[in-house]
């Protein structure tokens, strides 16, 4: 009795309580298995401890990246093995760039003195998002890969880290209410969104006033394949890969609602902050 006491006061609040219906966004009520919205009464499936807040079927989907999840999900082991990630560190940003290990201290650093809630857009299996995350921070990570969060979810068992949680959801729609975060991370994910403010406005609706965004992107830089201006173009539009010109992402970043831009560009490799504007 005391037990299930305890379970059913546990499961009523925790941070499946914190999630919003993405089309609405209405505060979402647990019921068995599912989050459902009391407003529009769509139902998100709770898969494996994951809540699931896409409904259409990728693998259809306009979006060539999208289109690949099959292959992405199926990277999530070897995603931060040397079998993934310094390939690409290094074809696309030069033979100098930055390490897995060096960007995420850049990245961290940059979101060091911030306390409460993280939001980890595109997080993969919590790359970054799980090395941040600390009793004073609260990391809430979303993809569109269900095995990259289930890879996430599996390492946080293994390691023990307290304070992450994940969800599948879709940058244009994220399952939140406005102004719930006191920072959002956007690391080696931006250059593949299709709309790129339109990504930006809705990470800005989800942060408080003057929270900052910390991001890991291609720029066209002087590194790798991407210093080539028609690779640029061919990546764009055949894997729709984006490397911005440093001018571009700041009008991109204004038109989103977010001000104070401080790039670093390292061969091809952008690392930037920003804050949501105040006003
Ligand atoms: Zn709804």
């Amino acid at each position: 009795m005391e037990s299930t006491r305890v379970v059913a006061e546990k499961s009523a609040g925790g941070e499946l309580g914190i999630y919003a219906c993405p089309v609405c966004k209405r505060l979402l009520h647990q019921e068995e298995g599912v989050l459902r919205c009391p407003s529009c009464s769509q139902a998100y499936p709770i898969r494996e401890g994951i809540p699931d807040f896409i409904r259409e079927e990728l693998s259809q989907s306009k979006d060539a990246v999208l289109r690949r999840m099959r292959f992405i999900d199926r990277m999530a082991r070897i995603y931060e093995t040397k079998l993934w990630y310094p390939i690409v560190l290094n074809v696309y940003g030069g033979f100098h760039s930055p390490s897995l290990g060096q960007l995420i201290s850049t990245i961290s650093q940059k979101v060091q003195s911030t306390q409460g809630r993280l939001l980890d857009i595109a997080c993969g299996p919590g790359t970054y998002g799980r090395r941040i995350a600390s009793p004073s921070k609260e990391v809430f990570g979303i993809d569109v890969s269900m095995g990259m969060l289930r890879q996430g979810a599996a390492y946080v068992a293994e390691e023990g880290i307290p304070n992450v949680h994940f969800a599948r959801a879709r940058v244009e729609a994220l399952p939140f209410e406005d102004g719930l975060f006191d920072a959002a991370l956007c690391c080696g994910s931006l250059h593949l969104f299709a709309d790129t403010v339109i990504a930006l406005r809705e990470m800005a609706r989800v942060m408080k006033p003057a929270a900052i965004l910390s991001v890991f992107t291609f720029g066209a830089g002087r590194g790798g394949v991407l210093k080539f201006r028609r690779v640029r173009e061919w990546s764009r539009r055949n894997v729709g890969l984006h490397a911005f010109d440093l001018s571009e992402m700041e009008q991109y970043l204004t038109a989103s609602g977010f001000e104070d831009f401080q790039p670093e560009m390292s061969g091809s490799i952008l690392t930037f902050s920003a804050r949501k504007q105040t006003a």
